[in-house]
């Protein structure tokens, strides 16, 4: 029974969480003025909440794996509350954007179409997610479970062992990420509706950049989807990548129909320039030590779990770890977000540079891209992070425009600059 209850308790954290959350933002949105543009940028902050809530609650089911395993009802439990609170939290994300709608009926429609038309995305998107899930688990296991036995097998001192279960456990957990940025562009390829791009001028005008890095040449992805209302460009994968590893330039089709030669020259540059400045392997050696300093306090905090607490206890500080990991994980993330903003505004500056990218043309893309992704570019303070921040990690465009005009002034404006100071 105390099983059941404590799962309840770690089912509701996240869910209570959304559900105020959703209803402070319902009560924000009240104070503030109607604005055309601005609810997709509403839309898109409602999703990721929505999908860092599923994070969550994916996170408290895998942490709960002690509770669950103490009898088949507690497991059986587990999986059917767990299912609820996703189910539930689906819900307020679902009442909230039908509340925040200026034609509630319409959202209502959308919101069914995405459900059942749209499913077939989101189905091969969570398939492939919870794939990756899994196989970064066999890998950690496999490796921790493989030391253990080979420990066993060498008859080893339990000092010994200890030390090589933890020392393998760690470089699974390595091996299983260094695999998964490895696979990302396999990964986007099987996800979104990509298809190799073959139109033989369009590859010469990409590829131009690439060798003019002095780079080897990826992939190059066109994301279909002409009607849906998102465009970008990125590079996944590691550049020595071979075979399924094969890094991958991904375009989507929105962006090649609207920006012209020299933007898209621009826009290719700024993915480039992400590669010469190594930023992939930053934000890897970030993430992964970021996740070896969470193995290590998970370790600390069940070590003195299981040396101090006494037993009616155990179980109830137990639930410590998981709302520790979540707290931790919310803070990595919004770590890892602001490593990205800075990654952009490097990207631009070395596009323009070092690439030889025409400023005005960049400028006029990120503008075009806003443009597309009903970001508005007026009505919002300068500096405050872009709605699609949150998912793209890219800072607000008004800041990067800012800060490339005042790099790389016009021959004009820089004349005039100089006849002020004069
Ligand atoms: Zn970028």
């Amino acid at each position: 029974m105390t099983a059941i209850l404590q799962l309840l308790v770690l089912s509701a954290i996240p869910v209570v969480i959304f559900a105020l959350w959703s209803e402070y933002f319902k009560a924000a949105r009240a104070l503030q003025s109607d604005d055309e543009n601005e609810s997709l940028e509403l839309e898109a902050r409602i999703r990721m909440a929505g999908l860092l809530t599923t994070i969550a609650q994916l996170f408290m089911f895998m942490a709960s794996g002690s509770i669950r395993h103490e009898n088949p009802t507690a497991g059986l439990a587990g999986l059917l509350i767990t299912l609820g609170a996703l189910v539930v939290q689906a819900q307020i994300q679902w009442s909230l954007r039908v509340s925040i709608a200026k034609d509630p009926a319409a959202a209502r429609e959308k919101i069914r179409q995405e459900t059942s038309g749209g499913g077939g995305v989101f189905g091969r998107a969570l398939l492939w997610a919870s794939l990756g899930a899994l196989s970064h688990f066999a890998i950690v296991f496999g490796f921790a479970a493989g030391s253990l036995l080979f420990a066993n097998w060498a008859g080893v001192s339990k000092a010994a062992m200890l030390a090589i279960v933890i020392c393998s456990t760690f470089a699974g957990f390595g091996s299983a990420m260094i695999l998964n940025f490895a696979l990302a562009p396999l990964f986007m390829r099987k996800v979104l509706p990509a298809e190799q791009i073959s139109d033989p001028e369009l590859i010469g005008k990409i590829a131009e950049s690439f060798v003019r890095a002095g780079l080897k040449l990826p992939d190059f992805w066109l994301i279909k989807g002409g009607e849906t209302r998102f465009a970008n460009a990125w590079v996944a994968g590691f550049t020595s990548g071979r075979g399924w590893f094969r890094p991958g330039l991904f375009l989507s089709e929105s962006l090649l129909k609207s920006l012209d030669s020299n933007e898209l020259r621009a826009v290719v540059s700024h993915e480039v320039a992400h590669l010469s400045l190594k930023h992939l392997q930053r934000r890897f050696f970030t993430a992964l030590s970021f996740g070896i300093g969470l193995i290590f306090v998970a370790a600390a905090v069940s070590f003195v779990i299981a040396v101090k607490a006494t037993p009616p206890m155990v179980g109830w500080m137990g639930l410590l770890g998981p709302v520790l990991g979540v707290v931790c994980v919310f803070g990595i993330m919004r770590y890892l977000g602001s490593q990205v903003s800075r990654c952009e505004l490097e990207a631009d500056h070395h596009a323009v540079a070092v690439m030889g990218a025409d400023v005005e043309a960049l400028i006029s893309a990120l503008k075009k891209l806003d443009g597309i992704n009903g970001i508005p570019l007026s009505g919002r303070p300068p500096g405050q992070a872009s709605a699609m921040s949150p998912l793209t990690g890219h800072p607000a465009t008004e800041k990067r425009i800012e800060l490339l005009r005042r790099d790389f002034p016009t021959p004009r404006e820089a004349s005039e600059d100089s006849r002020k100071a004069a």
